[in-house]
């Protein structure tokens, strides 16, 4: 079977044709290399699990800047954000479910320019091993939130505004 190359996060993959998700477009070999992850992550339990989870989420929607489209943008925007708030500040995932939701509810612009490459990819982390496959998944993070610094200011302000913002509805 061949390979091609994501055109969103550049994972080579292999090249079948298959589903994809609706507006964060990836190559569908991408895209199932993604879903034996989210597979592998439902093995997974208890607050650890969902951390794990929340990381694989986040860094997976990040590499896939590949849609101006406005739910895109905001998929970028929110899970950068997430990725903030769990890698510099601390926030559990348990949190962080709960607090994404709202953050959805406002319109974010497109991030320009986009990392012109990222150092680690899904592919990567699917090749791990089990037994190291969460500290897999944690380097993919922090590498991923790493490749966007220089949209990092922003990020951290929008983030700041909303964590002060009243959250009653969480
Ligand atoms: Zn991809």
């Amino acid at each position: 079977m061949g390979e091609v190359r994501c055109f969103g996060c550049g994972a080579a993959v292999p090249d079948v044709a298959g589903p994809v998700h609706t507006y964060m477009l990836a190559a569908p070999g991408c895209w199932a290399l993604y879903g034996s992850l989210l597979a592998w992550r439902s093995s997974l339990s208890g607050v650890v699990g969902v951390g794990t989870s929340q990381y694989l989420v986040d860094t997976y929607a990040v590499q896939h800047a590949t849609n101006p489209e406005r739910r895109n943008r905001q998929s970028v925007a929110v899970h950068l954000m997430s990725l903030c708030a769990a890698l510099e500040q601390g926030i559990p995932g348990t949190r962080l479910r709960h607090l994404i939701g709202e953050w959805t509810h406002r319109d974010y612009p497109l991030l320009l320019p986009r990392p012109a490459s990222f150092s680690v990819n899904v592919a990567g982390v699917a090749a791990a091993p089990p037994v190291g496959r969460s500290e897999a998944l944690l380097m993919w993070a922090a590498s991923a939130w790493a490749d966007w610094s220089p949209h990092h200011e922003r990020v951290r302000g929008w983030l700041a505004d909303a964590l002060s913002e009243p959250s009653g509805t969480a």
